[in-house]
């Protein structure tokens, strides 16, 4: 998918509405449009990078900073304090990814189940 066509770079640059919560010169962090748990949030990079599958060796300082400020963001909603939280990158669209543009889901607010199905 080209960074024309992607939902979430238009929600970076501003062409489509988001609830944002945290964002910085490198990632923007938006509620989830349909929560899966309490506090649903997305941690999503402003460069356009398809899936975890298409990062390189120059990403691995971004991936670093994308799951600091998941831990951050699940701080200050409270997970850690309530039972800890969940991050998942979906990859691929069998693994359930739908909108192709890395992102981090950070799931809490309830009891989680293992294995994730
Ligand atoms: P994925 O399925 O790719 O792992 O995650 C994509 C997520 O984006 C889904 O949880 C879905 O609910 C969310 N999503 C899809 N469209 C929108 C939207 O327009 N706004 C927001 N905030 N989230 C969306
Ligand atoms: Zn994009």
């Amino acid at each position: 998918m080209s960074e024309q066509d992607c939902l979430f770079c238009k929600i970076i640059n501003g062409n489509a509405a988001a609830d944002v919560v945290y964002q910085d010169n490198r990632c923007v962090v938006i509620r989830d449009i349909n929560p899966q748990a309490p506090t649903h949030v997305l941690v999503i990079p402003r460069e356009h990078i398809e899936s975890l599958d298409d990062a390189s060796q120059k990403d691995e300082t971004l991936l670093g900073h994308l799951l600091r400020i998941s831990a951050r963001v699940a701080n200050e909603h409270g997970l850690s304090d309530s039972g800890g939280y969940r991050a998942v990158i979906n990859t691929g669209r069998g693994a359930g990814q739908s909108v192709f543009h890395l992102h981090v889901h950070v799931l809490g607010g309830r009891e989680m189940t293992w294995p994730p199905g």
